[in-house]
C-alpha cells in the first residue's frame, strides 16, 4: 500500500496529524507532496516574504522527511482548481491507496479539497483538524451556534481544555526503507520572493521549536507587562510559524503548560493562551461564516459606508508618510520586515479606516501583500475588528487617537526613532507631535506634516458610519 500525505499549511514532522496517520501502518510506503500554486497565491496577494519563508521551510521539510525515509515531491499547479489533475496523476502513477491531509478552513481551499476528494474515487481520503486546538464547530453556545463575541467563546474554550487537552503526537519513526539520500537540488517555486530575517523568524522546524521553548521559559513571565510596547521584544514572534504550520497550536499549548501549568486557570501564561484562542476564534468564525472569506463585512450595514477613494493618502499610509510618527514607524516596520507588532496593527488599521475613511478591505489586502505571517482568518478578523464591521468589534464610535496611542505605547519614542531617523533630533516631549515642535523651533524637518486633522477626521467618520447605519 502507498500512502500520500499532502502538505499545505502544516510544514512540520512533529505533531502533524495527517503525517502521523499516514505513517501508522509500518509497512506502507509513504510519499509526501507539496503543490505550489503561484497564480492562486497572486490572487490571494501572498507576500513575497511569506513565499521566501515557505520555500525555506519546504527545503528543511524535504530534508527532515528524507531522513525518515519519506520523499517530498514538490509540484506546481497554477491555481487550486489545477491541483485536482496533479493529484490524480500522482495517485495513478504511484498507485496511491490513501490520501492524508490537514484541513484548511478558507473557502477556496475547502472547495479545492471537495473537488479533489470527488475526483479520487478509488482513493481513501482522510482530513484532520490539525491547525487548531479544537475543531471548528465544536465550541458552541447552548443553542449549538457559533459564539459571536470572544469572551464567552474563550470561557467555553477554556472549560473544554480543562476537561481534556488535545494530544501532541511524536514525529514519525524512520520508515522500513531507511533514510533517503537528501536531494541536493533545492526546491524551486515560481513566485516573487523577498528575503526575510532568519534571526528574527526561524527558518526551519527545529529552530521554531527552540524559539517556542525559549519564549515559554524566559519570555512569558514578562509577556503581560511588555506585550503592548513595540520598542520591547516582548512577544513570541511565532506567528509566521503558526501560519505555515511549522508549529502546531498543540505544541504551543503543551510547551506553555509545561512551564506554566497555572495558565489554564488564569495564572502566568493565561494572556498568551488567550491570544492563541483569538487565533482559534477567527478560524472557527470563517468556517461558520464563509462569506467572511469573500470580502463581506460581518455587520451588513457597514457595507453602506461611503469610503473615500484610495488616493495619495492611501499611498502615504502604505509608505509610512502620514505625518503621525507611530503610524509611520509601524508601516515602515511592516515594509522592511514583513511583520508588525500587534498594538501597531490595531493603530494603523484604525488610522486607515477611521482617520482616512478608506475601506478596510484596502488595508486588509495591503497587509496580506506584505506580511510574512499573512493569514486570512487572523488578518480579516483584525481588520474587521478595527473597522467595527466584525463580530466582536469595537463599537464604531470608539476611535483611536494616533497621537495618544503613540504617547501611551511608545512614550519616549524609542520605536519611532528606530524607524524614522528623520525624527532623531526631535526632543522626547515632542516626538509624537513633531509638527508643533517644528513650528515653535522654526526648524525644517524632512518629515511630512500630518495629512489629516484627527479631530475633524473623527467627526467625518462618525457621520459616515451614522449615515450608513441609518441608511441615509
Ligand atoms: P504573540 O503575542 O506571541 O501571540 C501568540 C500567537 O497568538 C501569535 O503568533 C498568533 O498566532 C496568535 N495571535 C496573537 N494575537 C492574535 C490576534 N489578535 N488574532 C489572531 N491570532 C492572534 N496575525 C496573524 O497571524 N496573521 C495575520 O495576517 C494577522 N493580521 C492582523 C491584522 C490586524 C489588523 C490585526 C489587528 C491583527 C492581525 N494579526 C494577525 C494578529 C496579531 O497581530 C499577530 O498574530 C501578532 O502580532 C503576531 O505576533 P506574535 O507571534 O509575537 O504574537
Amino acid at each position: 500500500t502507498t500512502h500520500l500525505v499532502w502538505f499545505r499549511t502544516d510544514l512540520r514532522v512533529h505533531d502533524n496529524l495527517a503525517l502521523t496517520a499516514a505513517c501508522r501502518q509500518p509497512n506502507a510506503r509513504v510519499l509526501a507532496l507539496y503543490i505550489a500554486t503561484p497564480e492562486q497565491w497572486r490572487q490571494h496577494q501572498m507576500a513575497p516574504r511569506q513565499a521566501a519563508f515557505l520555500v525555506s521551510h519546504l527545503n528543511a521539510l524535504q530534508q527532515t522527511l528524507a531522513a525518515r525515509g519519506i520523499p517530498l515531491l514538490v509540484q506546481t499547479a497554477e491555481t487550486f482548481a489545477d491541483c485536482v489533475t496533479v493529484i490524480q496523476a500522482l495517485c495513478e502513477a504511484h498507485n496511491v491507496s490513501a490520501l492524508f491531509y490537514n484541513y484548511q478552513y478558507e473557502i477556496n481551499e475547502r472547495q479545492r479539497d471537495v473537488a479533489v476528494e470527488r475526483a479520487l474515487s478509488d482513493v481513501i481520503c482522510q482530513g484532520f483538524d490539525d491547525s487548531v486546538l479544537l475543531a471548528p464547530g465544536s465550541v458552541t453556545t447552548g443553542n449549538h451556534e457559533m459564539y459571536k463575541v470572544f469572551t464567552p467563546f474563550k470561557n467555553a474554550f477554556l472549560r473544554r481544555l480543562r476537561e481534556d487537552l488535545p494530544e501532541c503526537h511524536r514525529a514519525p519513526a524512520m520508515r522500513q526503507s531507511g533514510a533517503l539520500s537528501v536531494p541536493n537540488s533545492p526546491v524551486i517555486v515560481d513566485y516573487p520572493q523577498q528575503p526575510f530575517d532568519a534571526e528574527r523568524f526561524p527558518a526551519d522546524e527545529q529552530s521554531a521549536l527552540t524559539r517556542l521553548r525559549d519564549f515559554c521559559q524566559h519570555g512569558l513571565a514578562r509577556y503581560d507587562a511588555d506585550r503592548d510596547f513595540p520598542a520591547i521584544d516582548g512577544t513570541s514572534r511565532l506567528s509566521p510559524c503558526l501560519t505555515l504550520g511549522v508549529l502546531s497550536p498543540r505544541q504551543c499549548l503543551h510547551r506553555l503548560l509545561k512551564t506554566h501549568p497555572e495558565a489554564l486557570n488564569g495564572g502566568t501564561g493565561a494572556v498568551w493562551l488567550s491570544e492563541l484562542i483569538w487565533r482559534e476564534f477567527y478560524r472557527h468564525l470563517i468556517t461558520r461564516y464563509p462569506e467572511l472569506c469573500k470580502h463581506k463585512p460581518f455587520i451588513g450595514w457597514t457595507d453602506n459606508v461611503q469610503w473615500k477613494t484610495p488616493d495619495a493618502a492611501f499611498t502615504a499610509w502604505q509608505n509610512g508618510n502620514t505625518g503621525f510618527p507611530i503610524v509611520d514607524a509601524a508601516m515602515r516596520q511592516l515594509n522592511a520586515t514583513g511583520w508588525m507588532h500587534n498594538r501597531l496593527r490595531m493603530i494603523v488599521a484604525s488610522f486607515l479606516v477611521k482617520d482616512l475613511l478608506i475601506d478596510w478591505r484596502e488595508g486588509e489586502r495591503y497587509f496580506m501583500s506584505q506580511l510574512i505571517d499573512g493569514d486570512l482568518a487572523a488578518n480579516n478578523g483584525g481588520w474587521q475588528w478595527a473597522a467595527s464591521t466584525g463580530t466582536d468589534a469595537a463599537p464604531y464610535f470608539r476611535i483611536f487617537n494616533p497621537t495618544t496611542q503613540g504617547e501611551k505605547f511608545d512614550k519616549a519614542g524609542e520605536f519611532i526613532r528606530h524607524w524614522i531617523p528623520e525624527l532623531s533630533a526631535v526632543p522626547a516631549a515632542s516626538i509624537h507631535t513633531p509638527w508643533q515642535w517644528v513650528e515653535k523651533a522654526n526648524i525644517r524637518l524632512d518629515y511630512p506634516h500630518p495629512i489629516v486633522d484627527h479631530k475633524r477626521a473623527r467627526e467625518a467618520t462618525l457621520a459616515a458610519y451614522d449615515a450608513a447605519r441609518k441608511g441615509t
